[in-house]
């Protein structure tokens, strides 16, 4: 590796294992994240638990897995050479070409050689003494740094619920966030899919065109607006690739960072009728997450959110022929407070006469048994299960890692209200431990790889500023913390997103703090505020 000009003056960078910087999880963040320290002679290792690199589209294999950002939007802008040499074949490509795209990363930037594969982080202990981090993995390796940047993921942990009788059930059961990677072939068999959410309402599909029998359970139903996915012509490409900045500039200048959005900047409760139901019509023949771009008011005014919701409820109306079913099909809630999915035939498929949706959300599932799944009295016997039941989000990933701090704090108790950061970057207590897109920033209600790039420049750059002025630490002040939890309390509290039991709250995890986890005042915002702060010298931040 390099020489580092790096001032860890108390590490022995010539011991075994000792680095600038360990980073966790070789997904986008992490990648990019040593990309960037190599890049400014830093030494850096990654460890990653996976045996390749990709994260979420390494873990995600289920059929019909795909992004919901357009492709062109998904993906790395840190290199002009890579965004105009890589041809994404569809508008939301699929997950093999996006795990491929990592791979390609991977190689292109000769990331590998710096990935130690197959190793979990278990825990991480801050030295204050020596001011270093000691990293401890799976595998009995110890590790020391003076950064320690957590790249670990906002939806990587998966959750399982502790079904009762799961050890019974005689036939094989998978989560959609850790399936295997020879695949799965459902043809000729019974299958059980436990959940609605986007994992489930793209796989629903998939599954359906292999299983003889499909049982869908659905314990709270979901928006979900058609993608209209498509191929990608030479042409377009070529046209966005001749000014590829400019899109990614009109992206950075939106609330969500994607240029796709195009938020239409018009109250729909002010508009007449007509109009209202020609915008929707207009934003759903496009497809996708830009619907709720239809109005700006639509996670604002509940009445104005009615009439969005209203419209998606018609077009169940529509598309499904048992009206029964379609009554099932229709969500109670409002619409964009969970997240929004994107699909490809769901509506369609449950008028297929094999797929059957099983409502759970008054009579639970009681149990998994030998033979299937267990809702009150009645038992569907299945011979396959898939959970597409969720993940522990934004927080669960860090709080699996005995993470210790200052005064021997753990990040466990501190966070056992909920997480408490500055910006989703540091915590007070842990210094020098970075965290790509945690809890407070835009993370995942912006797309992630402009904003998993925005928080990798800002700590690279933190990173060489300590260096270049002989500093060794960076730590939050409490004020600054508390007072950036509470502007991300408060946002939140303004938008209708955060009245409803979704993962962005905690609410699918039992027992987890109910707090709104990500920043919801928008990706521009979020920007020039950490941009702000940097001009100030870092302010906010105790550096020593
Ligand atoms: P991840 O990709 O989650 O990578 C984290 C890595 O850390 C994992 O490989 C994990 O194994 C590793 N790790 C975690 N803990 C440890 C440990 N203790 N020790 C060692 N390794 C560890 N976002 C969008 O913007 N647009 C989309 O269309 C979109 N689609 C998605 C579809 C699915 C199915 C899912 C689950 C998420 C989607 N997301 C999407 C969010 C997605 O997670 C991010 O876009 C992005 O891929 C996150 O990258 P990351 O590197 O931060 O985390
Ligand atoms: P999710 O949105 O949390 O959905 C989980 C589903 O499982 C919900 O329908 C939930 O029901 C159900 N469930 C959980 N426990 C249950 C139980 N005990 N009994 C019955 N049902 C249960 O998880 P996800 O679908 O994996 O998606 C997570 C996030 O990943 C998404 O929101 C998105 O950000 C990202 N993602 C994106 C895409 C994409 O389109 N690019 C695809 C997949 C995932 P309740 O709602 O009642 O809790």
């Amino acid at each position: 590796m390099t020489t580092s000009n790096s001032t860890v003056a108390k590490l022995d960078k010539a011991s075994q294992n000792t680095y600038d910087a360990l980073i966790v999880g070789a997904g986008f963040a992490g990648m990019y994240m040593l990309y960037q320290l190599r890049s400014l002679g830093f030494t850096a290792k990654v460890i990653e638990a996976g045996d390749g690199v990709g994260g979420t589209w390494y873990w995600n294999r289920y059929p019909g897995a795909r992004c919901d950002v357009w492709s062109m939007e998904y993906s790395y802008q840190f290199s002009e050479e890579l965004q105009q040499e890589w041809v994404w074949s569809q508008k939301y490509a699929p997950q093999p070409e996006i795990l491929k795209y990592a791979n390609h990363v991977a190689d292109r930037f000769d990331l590998r050689k710096d990935i130690i594969f197959n190793t979990k982080v278990l825990s991480t202990k801050y030295i204050e003494e020596t001011k270093i981090w000691t990293i401890k993995t799976d595998d009995n390796q110890v590790f020391n740094s003076q950064f320690c940047i957590m790249a670990t993921g906002c939806l990587s942990t998966p959750n399982k619920p502790k079904f009762k009788g799961i050890d019974d059930f005689k036939g094989p059961w998978y989560h959609t966030g850790q399936w295997p990677h020879e695949g799965v072939d459902f043809t000729g068999k019974r299958v059980g899919i436990i959940g609605t959410g986007s994992s489930a309402i793209q796989s629903i599909p998939v599954i359906a065109e292999q299983a003889e029998q499909l049982f869908v359970f659905q314990r709270t139903a979901n928006y979900t607006i058609p993608a209209h996915n498509k191929d990608l012509d030479l042409d377009f490409i070529n046209e966005i690739k001749m000014d590829y900045q400019g899109l990614r500039d009109r992206a950075k200048l939106n609330r969500g960072g994607t240029a796709a959005l195009r938020l239409n900047e018009v109250n729909a409760v002010d508009v007449s009728e007509e109009d209202r139901i020609q915008q929707y019509e207009k934003r759903w023949e496009e497809g996708g997450v830009p619907f709720m771009g239809s109005f700006q008011d639509l996670l604002l005014n509940p009445d104005s959110n009615k009439t969005a919701a209203d419209f998606v409820k018609s077009k169940i109306d529509e598309i499904v022929n048992d009206p029964k079913v379609a009554e099932l099909l229709k969500p109670k809630n409002i619409i964009g407070c969970k997240r929004l999915c994107v699909d490809t035939n769901y509506y369609q498929t449950f008028n297929q006469s094999h797929v059957n949706l099983i409502d759970v959300s008054e009579t639970k599932i009681d149990s998994i048994t030998e033979k299937g799944i267990k809702v009150g009295e009645y038992e569907y016997e299945v011979d396959a299960i898939v959970f597409a039941t969720g993940f522990d989000a934004m927080t669960g990933a860090l709080k699996n890692i005995d993470i210790i701090g200052t005064n021997n704090q753990t990040l466990n108790n501190k966070w056992e209200d909920g997480p408490r950061m500055y910006l989703g970057l540091l915590a007070k207590g842990f210094p020098n431990l970075f965290t790509i897109t945690g809890p407070g920033s835009p993370s995942v209600l912006s797309n992630m790889l402009p904003s998993i790039e925005q928080h990798v420049d800002w700590i690279s750059q933190c990173i060489q500023y300590l260096n270049d002025n002989n500093l060794t630490q960076i730590e939050p002040t409490i004020e600054a913390e508390e007072e950036w939890i509470s502007h991300v309390n408060e946002v939140a509290g303004k938008s209708l997103r955060s009245t409803c039991d979704s993962w962005y709250v905690g609410a699918n995890i039992a027992g987890k703090p109910r707090v709104f986890m990500p920043y919801i005042g928008g990706v521009p915002a979020y920007r020039e505020k950490c941009e702000e702060i940097v001009s100030k010298g870092y302010e906010g931040f105790n550096l020593t």
